[in-house]
């Protein structure tokens, strides 16, 4: 035996939703090997870990099912606008050159120790590369995320048409002179890019213990050609992955749909053949009936970010219509800057409070169950992880947690669902185990030397100023177009409103 817990209070968010008052949890060789009042009492303890559990709560460890840690050292820096401007202050459509590889994984692992130090034991990260992906940097975000101890699944999130081709209007509405250099702006082609799958597939999927996958992203439908939307369905079925897209987020998608593909753009991705099991819909906000049940029908799941919508005014995501149609959700934090925070606690706690002002049926809004469920076992879904993670059952690997229950957020204790939703922020972890392995206790991250990568973080922090400073610049100057065409869609009256304010300005 690796790991002896002993006399802990146990939730397991397994389907019959068993829970223990006291019980020991035995982990060995990665996995939970046995859970269940008493159980450890002659269990041989040479060279085990025997951790006291009075008083504290094991539950699965989190999972943050949708991320960009390209953005990781953005917290707090960006301000808030609909996210077609948002993007432009983001991720520079003109930016030239791509960052070393020391950068990239002095940023991933800032994320990773974030997240696991608040008891996030997996991640999906939908990792962009400015301008396109190179080999030094792809290596130092996954060795990042090996040497962190986190469990990751990856995707290159890459985009392969013109900038102005994303977007409705904006051909038209754009200069000449800024239309020539989006065209010239750096862009792989479809081969290279599934080549730079492959390769990247082959040396990463399964690594790490089996802590380390590899999954696929287009971005977004209309951000890439058609044939590299329908080549990573490809990729993705012969891996049994993941496939990764955002899909109307927003509103001016829902127009774009309308201008580009003549409909919804889940309709466009059904009829490409590239909605299936695997398909993972990011957002979801702006989806008709229509759109629900072609998802439904197609087993897709979607990933939910409240706290991503409302920082940027995306609109509220149709909670209980996706839901009553038998879809899986997950719960993500999307990215630092668009959270401008690290923590899936408080995008639980908004999970469950936000679709309370688009919902007068009360008996509609979701409990903390669900909240709980779409941060633990919907999440692992989304990833292709739900017969390994998101639940404790022998078998399962041990991704978990230890929570004090001695701590603030959980005095008094009424109802344990409702204080992990509603009262915890992340303060009361005491120990995060992920594939057996204990990464984090008393605060403590122990596979990185934290204050070192802190030193290292605010040295770039003068550089990253002036970075931003400088994409400040390009992105004022392309503004002005973005917000004719932002303020053109949205006032069209696409049949919805996701806002809870009027449907148009
Ligand atoms: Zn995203």
């Amino acid at each position: 035996m690796d790991i002896i817990i002993r006399n802990a209070r146990v939730l397991t968010m397994d389907d019959e939703d068993t829970q223990y008052d006291r019980a020991d949890v035995l982990i060995s060789d990665g996995l939970i090997v046995g859970i269940g009042p008493d159980i450890a009492k002659g269990v041989d303890t040479t060279g085990a870990r025997v951790v006291d559990g009075e008083g504290k709560l094991v539950m699965p460890g989190l999972i943050n099912a949708h991320f960009h840690s390209p953005v990781n050292f953005l917290k707090g820096a960006l301000v808030d606008a609909p996210l077609e401007l948002y993007m432009l202050y983001e991720v520079p459509p003109l930016q030239a050159e791509s960052v070393d590889g020391e950068y990239a994984y002095t940023r991933t692992m800032l994320g990773a120790v974030e997240l696991l130090k608040q008891g996030v034991t997996s991640l999906h990260d939908d990792c962009f590369f400015v301008p396109v992906p190179t080999e030094k940097e792809i290596s130092a975000v996954m060795q990042a995320y090996t040497d962190s101890g986190i469990r990751a699944n990856v995707t290159l999130c890459q985009v392969n048409v013109k900038e102005y081709d994303k977007y409705p209007f904006l051909e038209e509405l754009l200069p000449q002179d800024i239309l020539d250099e989006m065209d010239a702006a750096p862009r792989m082609t479809t081969d290279e890019l599934v080549s730079t799958y492959e390769q990247f597939i082959d040396r990463w999927h399964k690594t790490g213990d089996d802590r380390i996958r590899c999954s696929v992203s287009c971005s977004a439908p209309q951000r890439v050609t058609p044939d590299y939307l329908c080549a990573l369905d490809s990729l993705s079925r012969q891996h049994d992955i993941p496939y990764k897209m955002h899909i109307l987020e927003t509103k001016l998608q829902r127009v774009l749909g309308e201008e580009k593909f003549g409909g919804s753009i889940i309709q466009y991705v059904h009829k490409q053949g590239v909605l299936s099991e695997r398909a993972v819909v990011i957002h979801s906000v702006w989806v008709d009936d229509e759109d629900i049940a072609v998802m439904a029908d197609s087993g897709c799941s979607v990933l939910h970010n409240p706290i991503s919508n409302l920082k940027i005014g995306s609109g509220v995501m149709p909670f209980r219509r996706l839901k009553d149609a038998g879809i899986n959700i997950g719960l993500g934090i999307d990215e630092v800057p668009v959270d401008d925070g690290c923590n899936l606690w408080t995008v639980g706690k908004m999970a469950g409070l936000i679709h309370k002002i688009a919902d007068p049926d009360y008996e509609r809004w979701p409990d903390e169950h669900e909240v709980l469920h779409m941060m633990t076992r919907g999440g692992a879904q989304t990833m292709r992880l739900h017969k390994e993670v998101g639940m404790l059952a022998e078998g399962f690997k041990a991704d978990l947690l230890l929570v004090d229950l001695d701590t603030l957020p959980f005095t008094p204790l009424h109802n344990l669902k409702r204080s992990l939703v509603f009262c915890e922020q992340g303060s009361s972890i005491r120990m995060t185990i992920v594939n057996g392995q204990i990464v984090v206790e008393d605060g403590k991250i122990l596979t990185v030397d934290e204050v070192a990568l802190k030193a290292r973080v605010r040295e770039y922090a003068s550089d990253i100023g002036d970075q931003l400073a400088e994409m400040k610049l390009s992105a004022d100057r392309l503004a002005p177009y973005y917000q004719t065409m932002y303020r053109m869609a949205a006032e069209r009256d696409v049949g919805m409103n996701r806002w809870a304010g009027p449907m148009k300005p």
